[in-house]
């Protein structure tokens, strides 16, 4: 293993990967680990795509909580995971049953990663349940929903945090840095595009009430996000258009494409684009003394990162497992989440706002000054 200092940043960092390996899954680093049983129980609702190939993988690297149970409306799904996952047969929930999570003392955090316009009522239902919550993004498809989950959260007394993984990513923290430490000085031009081939039309991504919108929320969102961590400010207005529909049959219930400028208030402006048709991946910030940049900037690892002055020398984590490690430990020491409700109902808003916009065509104020504690590093 060797150390690497980066010429842009002076970050020290050991060129080792996330350790992917399941012997070592589940065992202590070092004596200051609780051990395995003691670690916090994680349920996941929804055991899709994400869930599969991200998160379960995530828990096996975790150290301060673990999968400690599941729930899904697919009986044989139930089955695999109970076995793949060892999992105690009463830790395995279907979506009927769920609400009988409140009496097991082996779940502690219930993480809900099911279609956008489902997260509310799964929120809502595990804060019942006396669990904390982790929801995935984009938190809901309306700002009341938003609204409801924070305040069911609240009467609960339960902490809620949204799957924002980046929050924990070195490469996007870095960029947090450089930006909001004004290290190139202020920062004046944002520029952040996602998009990847969304594949076939029959998926809840294209059906605007599963989704609540196309790219824009799904993609997008990461664009919102990144734009406001590299500036830390928050935007007073948003100008947005539709990209041109290329297939029209696929698009019909979601747009196929978006592009937008947020306007901050120092006067810089973030130029935004997502696709569901168009591959894309960048984060860049311009300022009055250099520009630094990651591409890719979203993705789970081969993150890339450069400045005027050169490369960004950093290793990759397990996003996955740093973002549910330290919700753990803010449930564990109650201390705030810095990915909190509150963050993915700002969020939602602005994302409401882009879609007002563009389908007006006319520019759209925001009033944000009410989520200005969450944007500084
Ligand atoms: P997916 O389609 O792979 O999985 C969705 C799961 O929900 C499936 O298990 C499906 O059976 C279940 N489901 C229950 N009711 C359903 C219904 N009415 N229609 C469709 N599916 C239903 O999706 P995914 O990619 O795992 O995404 C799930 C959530 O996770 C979304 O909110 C998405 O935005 C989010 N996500 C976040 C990241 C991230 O990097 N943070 C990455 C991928 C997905």
């Amino acid at each position: 293993m060797s150390t690497i200092i980066s010429s842009a940043s002076g970050n020290i960092a050991d060129e080792a990967g996330p350790t992917n390996s399941l012997e070592s899954a589940n065992e202590p680093e070092s004596k200051d680990l609780p051990a395995v049983e003691n670690r916090l129980g994680v349920a996941l609702v929804g055991l899709g795509t994400y869930s599969e190939e991200q998160l379960a993988p995530a828990l096996l690297e975790t150290a301060y909580c673990r999968l400690a149970g599941v729930v899904s409306g697919n009986p044989e799904k139930r089955e695999q995971w109970r076995l793949r996952y060892h999992l105690a047969e009463n830790n395995v929930y279907g979506y009927d049953n769920f609400d009988d999570i409140a009496a097991n003392r082996d779940i502690d955090i219930v993480y809900v990663v099911l279609p956008n316009s489902m997260h509310a009522e799964y929120v809502i239902r595990a804060a019942r349940a006396g669990k904390h919550v982790i929801c995935e993004k984009p938190m809901a498809t309306s700002v009341d929903d938003c609204r409801r989950m924070i305040e069911a959260c609240r009467e609960a007394r339960v902490k809620l945090s949204i799957g924002y993984r980046l929050h924990f990513d070195p490469f996007n923290q870095e960029i947090m840095r450089l930006g909001q430490s004004k290290i190139f000085g202020a920062v004046n031009r944002i520029v952040a595009k996602h998009g990847m081939e969304v594949g076939s039309k029959d998926q809840w991504r294209l059906n605007k009430e599963l989704a609540g919108g196309g790219p824009l929320m799904d993609l997008g969102i990461y664009c919102v996000q990144g734009a406001l961590y590299t500036i830390g400010e928050l935007p007073v207005a948003v100008n947005a258009k539709f990209l041109p529909k290329k297939d029209k049959d696929k698009f019909s219930d979601v747009e196929e494409g978006i592009e937008w400028e947020m306007e901050f208030p120092s006067g810089a402006k973030a130029l935004c684009q997502c696709s569901y048709s168009e591959e894309g991946d960048l984060l860049r910030g311009e300022a009055a003394r250099g520009w630094f940049e990651l591409q890719p900037a979203y993705a789970y690892d081969g993150l890339k990162g450069k400045t005027t002055e050169g490369l960004i020398m950093i290793s990759s984590i397990n996003q996955q497992a740093a973002q549910m490690d330290d919700f753990a430990l803010c449930v564990q020491n109650n201390t705030p989440t810095r990915v909190p409700g509150e963050m993915g109902l700002r969020d939602v808003q602005i994302l409401y706002a882009i879609y007002d916009s563009a389908e007006t065509g006319e520019r759209v104020e925001l009033h944000l000054d009410a989520f200005q504690k969450l944007i500084e590093i």
